[in-house]
């Protein structure tokens, strides 16, 4: 069965889909099956992926009103060797149309049942927002993983996403474990951003990613071409540390299923 991971952060522009995608691609490389989830209407990763979002018939809109299943909306990344289940402004009207259903959180779990078996690993890519989408990814997941860049005004707004996966925890989803903080767009040379990462540390011990994501231009360029940034430009820094990290997240699991 897949481990199910939501990359999350209501903070914008922290490297969420950034994450999502490398990893998505990383993780192919290393040779596990993987469904790449785009579940905000700004439809990045969908781009990152090499899909064009505007011409979308299918997107995961419609799996979470269940007029279709996942099988009909997912596609291949042409060059990231994952499958992906797109998004593009559609999902924005999902929001508001879930919101008088029943069991509207759990829409996306449901909706994934029948793929699980298919998947070592899905990661969802969630909008930068506590909203019913958050929560719908917060719901079906295993585990977060929580992008930060490692400067004071983060540090503030994670207290409220830990709250918000505690709660989700204790009403929706008993299971529910951070499986880490990420450091990314880090600058060793940054003496904030140092004490940031200490601070981390102290906080959340082993739950931080050994993994530190730099700041790397290759990683910001990569989307425009359409692809992640193994396939962009395999050797530079930022491809090769979330290969780093990809590695380390099968180490974990891997762990976990022995020990
Ligand atoms: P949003 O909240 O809007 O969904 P996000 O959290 O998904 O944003 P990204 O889109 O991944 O964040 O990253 C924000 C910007 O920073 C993008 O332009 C991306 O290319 C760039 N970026 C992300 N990570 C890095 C990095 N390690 N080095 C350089 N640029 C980066
Ligand atoms: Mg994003």
């Amino acid at each position: 069965m897949a481990r199910i991971l939501a990359i999350t952060n209501q903070k914008g522009g922290v490297g969420k889909t950034t994450s999502a995608v490398n990893l998505a691609a990383s993780l192919a490389s290393l040779g596990r099956n993987v469904l790449l989830i785009d579940l905000d209407p700004q439809g990045n990763a969908t781009t990152a992926s090499g899909i064009d979002k505007q011409g979308l018939k299918k997107t995961v809109y419609h799996l979470l009103l269940r007029t279709e299943s996942v099988v009909d909306v997912r596609v291949r990344s042409p060059e990231g060797g994952y499958d992906l289940l797109p998004a593009n402004r559609d999902l924005a009207g999902a929001e508001v149309e879930l919101v008088q259903e029943k069991e509207r959180e759990f829409r996306l779990r449901q909706g994934l049942e029948s793929a699980a078996g298919d998947y070592d690993f899905i990661l969802i890519d969630c909008p930068p927002a506590l909203n019913l989408l958050t929560v719908n990814a917060l719901t079906c997941a295993h585990a977060v993983i929580i992008p930060m860049q490692c400067e004071y005004f983060a540090i503030e707004g994670l207290a409220d996403l830990v709250n918000t996966i505690k709660k989700i925890k204790a009403r929706l989803n008993p299971g529910l474990v951070i499986d880490g903080v990420v450091r990314v767009m880090f600058d060793t040379r940054n003496t904030l951003a140092q004490n940031v990462s200490d601070q981390l540390k102290a906080h959340f011990g082993a739950k931080v990613f050994d993994t530190v994501v730099p700041r790397n231009v290759r990683l910001a360029e990569a989307p425009s071409h359409g692809l992640p940034a193994l396939q962009y430009d395999r050797a530079s820094k930022g491809a090769q540390s979330y290969l780093q990290m990809a590695q380390e997240l099968i180490d974990k699991q891997e762990g976990n299923r022995n020990g």
